[in-house]
């Protein structure tokens, strides 16, 4: 169930013609159960190659394979298929719908991927349970801390099964402590349910508990820190 991103490319129209070249040659492989962070200075493509890895924009050139599965070539009812089944995604804005309570966030993803919420309501609480919010099933986002609602959306993510997670900048709402708190968690819970987790941050100080570290700088993944031998970068034949 890992994630193979190899040799993608990334371009956006500038608006005068020319093009920004937001993602070079980025190649990067995260086993199941482990969670690699993708770090770098604001503007060097990040985000860019997260939604590339979560099929939100095809890439020009490069092939990503999630669980094995090539998504180049794929038909966009196809994509969004993989999207809804295989990934789950995790920005720094929870995106939490303002009316519904913490287990109707769940709900209503079970709703979206097509499958009865009503069958998954059990596993909706022990996620909910996981991510450290028993007694708060029933609070709407205006009654939850920032760092509790980053929970919910975590939870949210997961709660359809993904192979992969992506998350982005998870904690930069967050203080220091609970920033740490919540990258602790990520990293566990993709140990517990073997998901390839790909975490992208700039708050180094969360980060040493990692199994690897991946620097961007201007599009292109430039060193990495390892941690064993969970993951391998730069273009590694994987
Ligand atoms: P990061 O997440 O590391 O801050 P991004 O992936 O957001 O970096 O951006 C990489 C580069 O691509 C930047 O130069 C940014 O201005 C540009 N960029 C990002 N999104 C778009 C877009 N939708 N249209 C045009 N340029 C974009
Ligand atoms: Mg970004």
């Amino acid at each position: 169930m890992s994630l193979i991103v190899k040799n993608i490319n990334l371009t956006y129209p500038d608006g005068d013609g020319a093009v920004v070249h937001a993602v070079r040659d980025a190649s990067l492989h995260v086993e199941a159960g482990r969670t690699v962070a993708l770090t770098g200075p604001s503007g060097c493509g990040k985000s860019s190659l997260l939604a590339v890895a979560g099929a939100l924009i095809r890439p020009d050139a490069g092939s990503i394979k999630i669980a094995g599965q090539e998504l180049a070539g794929l038909r966009d009812e196809e994509l969004a298929k993989v999207r809804r089944e295989r990934i789950g995604l995790v920005f720094q804005n929870d995106n939490l719908i303002p009316g519904l309570t913490a287990e109707e966030q769940l709900l209503l993803a079970v709703h979206v991927a097509g499958r009865r919420p009503s069958r998954h309501r059990k596993q909706a609480h022990e996620l909910l349970s996981a991510v450290g919010l028993d007694g708060a099933f029933d609070r709407k986002p205006g009654q939850l801390s920032g760092g509790m609602r980053q929970r919910v959306n975590i939870a949210r993510a997961l709660i359809n099964g993904p192979e992969v997670l992506l998350i982005d900048e998870p904690t930069s709402a967050l203080d220091s402590t609970r920033g740490a708190a919540i990258v602790e968690l990520l990293i566990n819970l993709a140990r517990e349910r073997n998901i390839a987790s790909l975490l992208v941050s700039h708050d180094l100080e969360t980060l040493s508990d990692v199994d690897g570290i991946l620097h961007m700088l201007d599009g292109s993944i430039v060193d990495e820190t390892h941690s064993g031998h969970a993951f391998s970068a730069l273009g590694a034949a994987v």
